[in-house]
């Protein structure tokens, strides 16, 4: 598919509607779940927890797995692991075969022009005309990444690991301090629950 097809597909548009624009971050996390879910032969978004998705980001890509994917926080198969990677992992529960796409060095190499209108933006000294280019350019970006060939953004490996446990549900305890009912296996031995055990 050209960038433009994509651009213009109901999927796409349901990732920059989730997440709240379109951006590099976005189109990265469109291009890696996509890949995935055809590496794993998944047609359908994962609407139990068939699928289970790893994401080494809490930045915008991890957006478009959750949208693409059907994996979510809230199913317990969307899985965060703080490394600070663009790199994401996919599992199928059924066929036991994973497949983990982490970005390459330099694929995502924005021009220090681009830097340097990020840097003016975060620090709210952009002026007006400074916004636009910065919003072409972003733009610009997120597009080529849409049409680049997938080997020049990703390493793709094979991947088996220990398949994540599926969601417990646990009757809720109360905590000795503050009286919240909390999962027991997230309390200490004393019933003490962990906001509580950071607080004391
Ligand atoms: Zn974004
Ligand atoms: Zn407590």
């Amino acid at each position: 598919m050209t960038a433009q097809e994509i651009y213009k597909s109901k999927v796409f548009k349901q990732c920059v509607e989730f997440h709240g624009h379109i951006c590099p971050g976005l189109s990265m996390g469109y291009r890696a779940a996509v890949t995935g879910m055809d590496y794993l032969k998944e047609r359908n978004r994962s609407v139990d927890e068939e699928l289970v998705a790893i994401t080494e980001t809490d930045a915008c890509g991890a957006d478009a797995i959750q949208v693409i994917t059907g994996c979510t926080f809230g199913k317990g198969n969307f899985i965060y692991k703080d490394y600070g990677k663009t790199a994401f992992t996919f599992f199928s529960r059924k066929t036991g075969n994973g497949v983990r796409l982490a970005l390459k060095m330099n694929a995502l190499n924005l021009s220090d022009n681009h830097l340097k209108l990020i840097n003016r933006i975060v620090s709210d000294t952009a002026t007006d005309e400074e916004r636009k280019e910065f919003q072409e350019l972003h733009f610009q970006r997120s597009m080529d990444i849409l049409e680049k060939p997938i080997d020049e953004l990703f390493s793709i490996n094979d991947v088996s690991i220990p398949i994540p446990e599926k969601a417990r549900i646990e009757r809720s305890q109360a905590c000795k301090h503050c009286n919240e009912p909390v999962m027991p296996s997230k309390m200490n031995k004393n019933q003490i629950c962990r906001s509580c055990q950071e607080c004391s």
